[in-house]
């Protein structure tokens, strides 16, 4: 976050050229989003073209709403032609069908509601997921009052057993789960034998391809996980990451009408126009359909099977290569274009994490998780691909330094006590006192994010979820006061 932003002087109007140099100002806090050196919250295809069309057709869109499709054929002309691609990537039959939401969150809740609603005798309804499907799963959970059962995943091969799975279905079950690949390991779920078990038991069964439903489709050798399995009822595809499109745009993709209708809304309750909603949003700028429209034409099929060749070369590449760093290693075998890589008792992925951000290397630390060690996660895509020859030896120092400075130890009364915390029973006082402790307060009761991030991971690593959810919360609100 940038701290000094100049501040434009609302009382007059600003130039045009005052604006753009607050807004330069303002961008050059944040972090990279091209050159392929941020490996998380950033895809960037390298394809400078594709990029240009994408900016032109989203800010040509930027006024129009997608909240009346005869209002605006364009944008359901569009939507329909993406579904259409997304049905032949994934094996989708005729009568597939979906609609393009505003990212991987909107579409896990849609799929969540759709099942819900689809099930209108349940009464608890519950959906079942391994342990390691994304949390935005938890969020719909969260927002549509349906529980989320989760199975343990082998600690080795971060896949759940399908038995698991089925034994943990009920009358109340809804909905089974599973990641084409899970967001934190980067594996593929048995999604043959989970979709069984919902098929079987007449159950849908969501496959969440939100970060690999563009990528997969273009490798060898995969397992079936498509429409193509039995059993798949829906699948979630993101846009706005590896089909490099601006942000806001995900689509979900359902295996006919039927399946669909749960997460439509209609309301003439009302005295106004009667509201007719596909996904959660009402009005929405038709800006991100129209850039991902433009951006998936602009690079093509051909070009996508090129990006993803890219991709999954230096994710195999960089993976090779940290078999031969001391003191590091990759949890698990990648089966698309995400790493995860763990530490041994000589050093941290906290440390490790700092000393690659000094070096402009952006890798995202993620916390221990249910006997899972606290890993960093890589994203890698097409535009890394040219600079795995200068991300190698900058993991390789870093990795060598965090071993020299030697884990960070959190002081073990601290670890005690923030175990025996309740987080629900924490006011706002406690709250800035344990930010203090954790090194987050600056001046006058705000939170200041400090450079170096590992003593702050190392405390929440150690913190139970709730606790790390209640402080990272807190973070937030006084980050926005
Ligand atoms: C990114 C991601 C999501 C959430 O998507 P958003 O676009 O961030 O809302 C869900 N599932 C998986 C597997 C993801 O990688």
């Amino acid at each position: 976050m940038s701290r000094d932003a100049r501040p434009l002087d609302w009382s007059r109007p600003a130039g045009a050229d005052e604006v753009r140099a607050a807004l330069a100002d303002l961008r050059a806090g944040d972090l990279p989003t091209h050159g392929g050196r941020t490996l998380s919250y950033v895809y960037d295809s390298g394809i400078a073209s594709a990029d240009e069309i994408g900016r032109e057709a989203l800010t040509a869109f930027a006024a129009t709403n997608g909240l009346d499709p005869t209002a605006f054929p364009s944008l359901a002309a569009m939507e329909s032609d993406l579904v259409g691609l997304a049905r032949e990537l994934l094996d989708g039959p005729d009568t597939t069908v979906g609609v393009a939401t505003s990212g991987g969150t909107e579409s896990l809740v849609l799929a969540v509601l759709a099942a819900r609603e689809g099930n209108p005798h349940v009464a608890h309804p519950q959906v079942v997921a391994p342990e390691t499907v994304h949390a935005a799963v938890h969020k719909a959970g969260h927002l549509l009052g349906v529980e989320v059962v989760t199975v343990p995943v082998d600690p080795r091969t971060l896949r759940p057993d399908p038995d698991d799975m089925a034994a943990a279905v009920t009358d109340s079950t809804v909905l089974l789960l599973a990641s084409a690949p899970s967001y934190a390991h980067g594996v593929l779920d048995p999604v043959e034998e989970i979709a069984a078990v919902a098929a079987e038991r007449g159950i849908r069964c969501h496959v969440d391809a939100c970060i690999g439903g563009w990528v997969l489709p273009f490798l060898d050798d995969v397992p079936p996980w498509t429409f193509a399995v039995d059993g798949v009822t829906s699948i979630s595809v993101d846009l706005h990451k590896y089909a490099y499109t601006p942000k806001g745009i995900s689509l979900l993709v359902h295996r006919n009408p039927a399946l669909r209708r749960g997460h439509f809304y209609a309301c003439a309750d009302w005295p106004g126009y009667t509201v007719l909603n596909t996904t959660l949003q009402s009005t929405k700028s038709g800006g991100h359909l129209a850039a991902a429209w433009a951006v998936v034409h602009a690079i093509g099929r051909d070009g996508y099977r090129d990006l993803a060749t890219r991709a999954r070369t230096a994710t195999l590449e960089v993976a090779a290569a940290v078999d031969g760093i001391d003191g590091l290693r990759v949890v698990v075998a990648p089966d698309s274009t995400l790493l995860a890589l763990a530490t041994d008792e000589r050093c941290d992925v906290f440390t490790i994490a700092d000393e690659m951000a000094s070096r402009g290397w952006l890798l995202q630390p993620q916390m221990f998780f249910a006997g899972h060690p606290p890993t960093l996660h890589l994203s890698l895509c097409a535009a890394t691909a040219a600079h795995v020859p200068e991300l190698v030896p900058a993991l390789t120092e870093a990795t060598a330094e965090a071993v020299r400075r030697g884990p960070v130890r959190v002081d073990p009364q601290l670890a005690s006590a923030a175990a025996a915390l309740d987080p629900a029973g924490l006011d706002d006082a406690a709250l800035d006192g344990l930010l203090a402790i954790a090194g987050l307060a600056g001046d006058g009761g705000a939170v200041e994010v400090p450079e170096r991030m590992a003593e702050v991971n190392a405390l929440l690593d150690i913190a139970p979820p709730p606790l790390r959810e209640a402080l990272l919360t807190a973070v937030l609100d006084r980050l926005a006061r």
